[in-house]
């Protein structure tokens, strides 16, 4: 998978390759799916939503530049693949889900893999999480029609968002990076389109 799909493709950042080349994505995927569980695509996790891709996990986790002393606020945890990937790249990870039983189901095998740096909470991920703001880097595995402005204040300066904002069927993949202190220097750089479910919320898509 890695080799194949990833660093043939371009992703290059030799920890991300590491990463994924150590966490089992079998483990994030149903008994049923178990033979597709390296193919280059995405499953589903049940709760009609979906693992992703695993070119678009490496893309984006590679995007958000960790050094290993980052805190990371993830929203969307779904199976916890992304989750588990972010635990071996950051000093410290934050996922929201919206969903409880698929942040409960997560959380066993976060644990089972000691992913002992991850904090995983139930709740409204599009209010970002602000008890332990600011963050180095925040990653957004579902599709926002616009970036909520949680995500943009509780940015550290020097930080980096990744999100896929656009419409409920495809999105452009979004890199914001703050550039000062100051209000609005911000950079925002196009990565790409792509497709995933639904950022639903107060300032998302109304479920
Ligand atoms: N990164 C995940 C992909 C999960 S799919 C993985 O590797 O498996 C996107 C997830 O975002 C879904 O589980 C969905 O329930 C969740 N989600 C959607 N809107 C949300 C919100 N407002 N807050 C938190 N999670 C949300």
């Amino acid at each position: 998978m890695v080799a194949k799909q990833i660093r043939a493709r371009g992703i290059s950042d030799t920890r991300v390759l590491e990463a994924m080349e150590e966490i089992p994505r079998h483990l994030f995927v149903d008994e049923a799916l178990l033979n597709q569980a390296y193919a280059d695509n995405p499953l589903p996790i049940g709760e009609r939503q979906t693992i992703s891709q695993p070119y678009i996990v490496a893309l984006m986790t590679e995007s958000l530049e960790l050094t290993g002393y980052d805190k990371v606020l993830e929203i969307g945890t779904g199976s916890g693949y992304q989750t588990a990937i972010l635990s071996r790249l950051a000093d410290r990870v934050v996922s929201v889900e919206r969903i409880a039983s698929l942040s409960s189901k997560a959380r066993k095998i976060l644990d089972r893999l000691k992913c002992y740096n991850v904090l995983t909470v139930v709740g409204d991920g599009t209010f970002g999480w602000k008890d332990e703001a600011p963050y180095d880097a925040i990653i957004v595995t579902a599709g926002a029609p616009e970036i909520p402005k949680a995500y943009l204040d509780q940015l550290a300066v020097g930080g980096r968002l990744v999100i896929p904002v656009g419409g409920s069927n495809s999105q452009n993949l979004m890199k914001v990076t703050r550039r000062s202190g100051e209000k609005d220097d911000l950079e925002y750089e196009e990565l790409g389109g792509c497709r995933f479910v639904s950022l639903i919320g107060e300032h998302g898509w109304k479920g």
